[in-house]
């Protein structure tokens, strides 16, 4: 792989941490034949040279566009990947690169992978394993040809942690045939359900919207933790679909995943099923949840969720 290009993901000017998975990713697979990783920052941001030089990029081509549709991005790096020659380009599997995947794999006339757990060079193309089925099956797919592309699920892969500073290249953006005329941030400050590495989830068990604030204190005792809900509270108006998880959610792979109030349909495990570790909470021991987690709690999630915080507040202090 003699040349692997990222398209780095950015919000409010930062890189998202994703995109510095995809970097430790794309450095694996240059580094297994003396290769080069180029990043490419489509939108304007605060481009830490030394931190993406770290996380693995040996260049970092820099546009500075204003918020720019998926139609340019696509455009942008799909031209950048045909002037380096690039063998594979790789982004974050977000909704934003849903979006491009496909259209990167278009322009280029290359196949593409989706939401890989694993990559790898191989003599005929890039080896990708990637879950289906909702987490039931595990399917690995070569992507043949001149170019590939994959998108790489959050939380399956690292930065490389190198003593490396990338440089800087001034690049140009595409124009796309869409403009994006604003982007409004959902309230609160708590971290994107699909890439944190602590994950509170709540379902129907919690009875009602006003009970939200037991998870909502889970969550505060755990350091960079996540809300999540399942389709019937985020149906019931009871929280936002950016949080629901599952089959027409989010699908995420977090460190800890706590599911309280949920009953495990099989549609939710879609979204979380690759989680390390999860914990269940449900008064119901028959609960489908409980045949998936790691440890299982039976009880009322009012009594359960408020003790569990204490104690973690403890044991953190
Ligand atoms: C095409 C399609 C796509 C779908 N996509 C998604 C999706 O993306 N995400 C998703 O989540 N669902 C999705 N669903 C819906 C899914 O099938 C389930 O209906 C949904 O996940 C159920 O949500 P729930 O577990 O919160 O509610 P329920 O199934 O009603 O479960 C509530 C659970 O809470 C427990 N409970 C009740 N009271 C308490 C209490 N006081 N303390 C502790 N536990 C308690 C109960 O024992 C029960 O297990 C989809 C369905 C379809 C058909």
């Amino acid at each position: 792989m003699s040349c692997v290009l990222v398209l780095l993901e950015t919000r409010d000017g930062q890189v998202r941490p994703t995109s510095l998975e995809a970097l430790g990713a794309a450095r694996d697979l240059a580094d297994s034949s003396s290769g080069t990783v180029h990043a490419l920052a489509v939108e304007e941001a605060d481009l830490d040279l030394v931190a993406l030089g770290s996380a693995g990029a040996d260049h970092v081509h820099a546009c500075g566009a204003e918020a720019h549709s998926a139609d340019g991005s696509a455009a942008t790096a799909a031209s950048l990947a045909r002037e380096l020659d690039a063998s594979v380009v790789l982004l974050a599997a977000t909704i934003r690169g849903r979006d491009l995947l496909g259209r990167i794999a278009a322009k280029l006339d290359s196949g593409f992978a989706a939401d890989c757990i694993e990559i790898q060079a191989s003599d005929s193309g890039l080896e990708c394993l990637r879950p289906v089925y909702g987490g039931k099956a595990q399917l690995r797919v070569r992507v043949t040809g001149q170019v590939a592309a994959a998108s790489l699920r959050p939380n399956h892969f690292n930065p490389a942690d190198r003593d490396a500073e990338a440089l800087l290249v001034q690049a140009s953006a595409s124009e796309g045939s869409a403009k994006v005329l604003g982007i409004h941030a959902g309230a609160g400050d708590r971290p994107d359900v699909a890439e944190a590495t602590i994950v509170v989830s709540g379902g129907r068990g919690l009875e009602s919207a006003d009970n939200w604030h037991i998870l909502e204190d889970l969550a505060d005792a755990l350091p960079g933790a996540a809300l999540g809900a399942s389709r019937a509270v985020v149906d019931a108006g009871w929280r936002p679909h950016g949080e629901q998880v599952g089959q027409t959610g989010k699908t995420v792979s977090p460190e800890l995943y706590f599911a309280v109030g949920i009953s495990g349909a099989i549609q939710h495990l879609a979204g979380m099923s690759s989680s390390k570790v999860i914990v269940a909470i449900n008064k119901d021991p028959d609960a489908p949840i409980f045949g998936h987690a790691t440890y299982g709690i039976v009880g009322e999630a009012s009594e359960v969720v408020p003790a569990l915080a204490a104690e973690i507040r403890k044991v953190l202090e």
